[in-house]
């Protein structure tokens, strides 16, 4: 493990100010459930951790007519506690529950999941296909990125020298529609994705008026399949565009073989987890499930 500082703040005001002082070799501690081992592996280098588990915005859930905004420092197991999201965005709720085990559970956030920015990790899909959208603070003030912007490459995203995410809003999904998560790992639990899958619908009767799917660990960041949107909306639902959504998302994969899975496997998940997915969600939408 290299020396690291450790500065804990207790405002938003005063994590920017840490964050900006202490350069490039700064970073936000979140739940660390990532970052400490990048840090121990010396996989990055840091020299300050400024802890953002001690601002009260940060670990805050809150519901508003218009959705909900989770801090970013909010543990995962509140997350998936909170019966308004499982109920209202159980697509989220479905990723956080499966984030690592329980004792991960207990520090990891959605906020750490999203900024260390892997291609597979398991929140992302699932907050892009929900329209999330990540409120940033940093040296010149507050701005919104759509989640669906946020990871630039693997390891990547749009955070400036001395931006941090403060919370990630959900809006309210409409009546009639559906959300739902899915990922492949070779055994039951603690594994990263082969591929993971978000998908969202809304129906009018048997008709698709609109759906957004995701894909990760197929691509260097997460990604949206458009065409896999495209072969559904304004069609009647049926096994036949079911599968032309499947077959949408297997093109749009673009993974690489390592040691968790082959190319051909990865396309092969990508069609069989987005028509799972989309199955659940579909249900969801029809209020089955
Ligand atoms: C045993 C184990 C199992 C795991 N299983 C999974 C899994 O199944 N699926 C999965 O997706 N991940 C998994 N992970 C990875 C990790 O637990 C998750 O990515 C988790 O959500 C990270 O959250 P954190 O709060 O611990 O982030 P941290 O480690 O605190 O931070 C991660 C990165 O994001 C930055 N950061 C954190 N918060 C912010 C913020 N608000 N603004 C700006 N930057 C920030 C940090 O500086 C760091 O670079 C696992 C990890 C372990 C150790």
């Amino acid at each position: 493990m290299q020396p690291v500082k450790y500065k804990r703040a207790t405002s938003v005001a005063e994590a920017v100010s840490l964050l900006q002082g202490g350069g490039e070799f700064a970073r936000p501690l979140a739940g660390g459930t990532d970052v400490i081992v990048q840090a121990r592996e010396r996989r990055r280098d840091i020299d300050l951790f400024v802890d953002i588990k001690h601002i009260p915005e940060l670990m805050a859930i809150s519901h508003d007519a218009n959705g909900v905004t989770i801090g970013a420092a909010v543990p995962l197991h509140l997350v998936y506690g909170d019966a308004k999201i499982v109920s209202q965005w159980p697509a989220v709720t479905e990723a956080a529950h499966v984030i690592g085990g329980t004792a991960i559970q207990g520090r990891a956030t959605l906020g750490g999941n999203l900024c260390n920015s892997s291609p597979a990790a398991d929140s992302i899909p699932a907050m892009m296909v929900l329209d999330a959208v990540a409120h940033i603070a940093g040296p010149n003030g507050k701005r919104d990125v759509s989640v669906r912007e946020f990871c630039t490459a693997p390891g990547r995203n749009v955070l400036a020298l001395g931006e941090f995410v403060v919370s990630i809003s959900l809006p309210k999904p409409p009546a009639g529609s559906g959300g739902a998560w899915q990922r492949f790992i070779p055994r039951n639990e603690m594994d990263i994705a082969v591929v993971n899958a978000g998908v969202w619908v809304q129906l009018d009767g048997a008709n698709v008026t609109d759906a957004r799917f995701a894909l990760g660990a197929v691509a260097p960041t997460p990604i949206m399949v458009p065409a896999a949107a495209e072969a559904l909306i304004g069609k009647p639902l049926s096994d036949a565009t079911i599968a032309a959504a499947g077959d949408a998302a297997k093109a749009a994969a673009k993974p690489i073989d390592d040691m968790r899975g082959s190319v051909k496997q990865r396309k092969h998940l990508a069609k069989v987890l987005t028509e799972r997915t989309l199955r659940h969600a579909i249900e969801r939408a029809r209020g089955q499930a």
